[in-house]
């Protein structure tokens, strides 16, 4: 069992409070016990991260490249052992845990590169004699709120660019999955950052968050969870003084537009992957299936069958393609919309069902709705589980129309053979990624993430476009006197 720690201002430390971390497919097992910040504990970290960072912003970016390539070895090196402690706090498949911890190791490798390859540029000026450069520099000290979902690659998605870039670090992970942020946190501090640089700061989002919103040695929130919270950072983020910079991302109801010519196969197979799999449990997930007429039956009896063959089972378990729900709160949602969803006159088609397995666990098979309006609250608010509703309409005017109509505008994907309706989609979608013959769920490491709308707000994510809100812009004029 792991006893963890903070780590703040270069060294691990015990909190007041601690809080067991529990496996999702067996309550019986406790995968640790986990400190729980206050207050305090927050203010010694940034007061670290502040004392660290004139000494951080001026490390070569040789030296910022080697700590980062040493943390993504390290992360791609431990692999199965980080997967599957992923898998055993969050619930999705081994091979998805597995996959995630790679993922999060690219991203690292991503950003050493990215420290070499940082560049201005230089302008002439209108003015005679007067030179302008434009550079990046970094913002200072940033706080890093994460979610539970990918308890390993979004962290490494916020902490891999702020470092990247010369910022100091206050990160705090979900409380539902301290155990990878933890293992993920001994990495970074073995790679041998000077102490402050990096802290990590495991506790509540109403203690632990809050006190990162409100301090004032703050510069910029990065935050990734539920829009209601967002909502409040970014509320948060603006009353305070001084202002900070703030990057939300949070929630979808992404569309998965299927026409009547799409391959049934892929169709299917884009489905049930962005629906289902890592339990529906991703921002991303492609939630609402808006299916044209001649095709609608015939996809609905085909993605059935597929679902009577879906494993969900211990997550951990070899054949397992679903596994459990994260805890007991989102078994209740994703419950209480299955009861709304029946409630609205939708049909509960398959699945929806609590599962029994071996060990105690947060079973639920995978509902398919159908029959769904638009209007209906199941098609309207993120659900984050494993449901998935379809609609049926007349044409593809119809599909383009019913997809955009979201609050969100995360991911959205559309099934067609057709180069016509594949491109006007892509162009006519109200989503800030589109996917074409792919799930919605699923993206690359090295290009951006964000959406539009309700679902993402600030600059986007990953890829070089991070540099946007991990760094500030300088416009220095030069005048030669000559
Ligand atoms: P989820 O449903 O994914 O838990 P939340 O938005 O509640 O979504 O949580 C996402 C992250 O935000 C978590 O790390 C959580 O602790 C943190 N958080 C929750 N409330 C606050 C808050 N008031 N201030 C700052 N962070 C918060």
């Amino acid at each position: 069992m792991i006893q963890a720690q903070n780590f703040i201002a270069g060294e691990w430390r015990k909190a007041a409070k601690e809080v067991a971390n529990i496996n999702p497919s067996n309550t019986a097992d406790v995968v640790g016990q986990f400190p729980q910040a206050d207050a305090a504990d927050v203010d010694t970290a940034i007061a670290a991260a502040k004392a660290a960072f004139p000494a951080w912003s001026h490390t070569t970016v040789q030296q910022r490249h080697d700590f980062l390539k040493k943390i993504g070895d390290e992360v791609i090196a431990r692999k199965d052992e980080l997967g599957r402690l992923l898998s055993r706090e969050e619930g999705k498949t081994l091979a998805e845990g597995i996959g995630e911890t790679v993922r999060a190791g690219q991203i690292f490798l991503f950003f050493s590169g990215g420290c070499l390859r940082q560049a201005g540029e230089k302008l002439g000026s209108v003015r005679p004699g007067v030179d302008v450069e434009i550079t990046r520099e970094p913002l200072g000290v940033i706080g890093l709120i994460t979610p539970w979902n990918f308890p390993i690659a979004i962290p490494a998605w916020k902490i891999a660019p702020a470092l990247a870039y010369g910022n100091c670090v206050v990160f705090k992970p979900a409380e539902l999955v301290p155990g990878s942020a933890h293992a993920l946190s001994e990495i970074i501090i073995r790679a041998g950052l000077p102490a402050g640089v990096f802290n990590l700061v495991m506790g509540k989002g109403s203690v632990v968050g809050e006190a990162m919103l409100r301090h004032k040695d703050v510069t910029a929130i990065s935050f990734t969870g539920s829009v209601a919270t967002g909502r409040r950072i970014a509320a948060t983020c603006i009353e305070v003084d001084p202002m900070k910079k703030v990057q939300l991302e949070m929630g979808g109801k992404n569309p998965m537009v299927v026409l009547d010519d799409a391959d049934l196969k892929v169709a299917v197979d884009c489905a049930v992957n962005g629906a289902f799999f890592s339990t529906g449990q991703r921002c991303t997930a492609s939630s609402r299936l808006i299916v044209t007429e001649g095709i609608h039956d015939r996809f609905v009896s085909a993605m059935t069958e597929r679902m009577k063959s879906l494993v969900v089972d211990d997550a951990l378990k070899d054949g397992t393609q679903i596994g459990p729900v994260v805890d007991q709160s989102q078994l209740d949602q994703d419950l209480n919309y299955i009861r709304i969803g029946q409630q609205e006159g939708a049909k509960l088609h398959a699945g929806g069902e609590l599962l029994n397995r071996q060990t105690p666990g947060f079973y639920l098979s995978p509902a398919l709705f159908t029959e769904v309006d638009n209007n209906m609250r199941i098609a309207r608010e993120e659900i984050f589980g494993p449901v998935a509703t379809v609609s049926r309409v007349k044409d593809y005017a119809a599909a383009l129309a019913m997809a955009n109509d979201t609050q969100f505008g995360l991911s959205a994907g559309i099934c067609t053979s057709s180069l016509k309706y594949a491109s006007h989609f892509k162009r006519n979608s109200e989503a800030g990624m589109v996917m074409v013959n792919l799930p919605t769920a699923g993206v690359d490491y090295h290009v951006p993430f964000g959406g539009r709308k309700g679902s993402s707000y600030g600059p986007r994510e990953q890829g070089r476009y991070a540099a946007e809100f991990y760094t500030v812009v300088k416009t220095a004029y030069t005048f030669d006197g000559y």
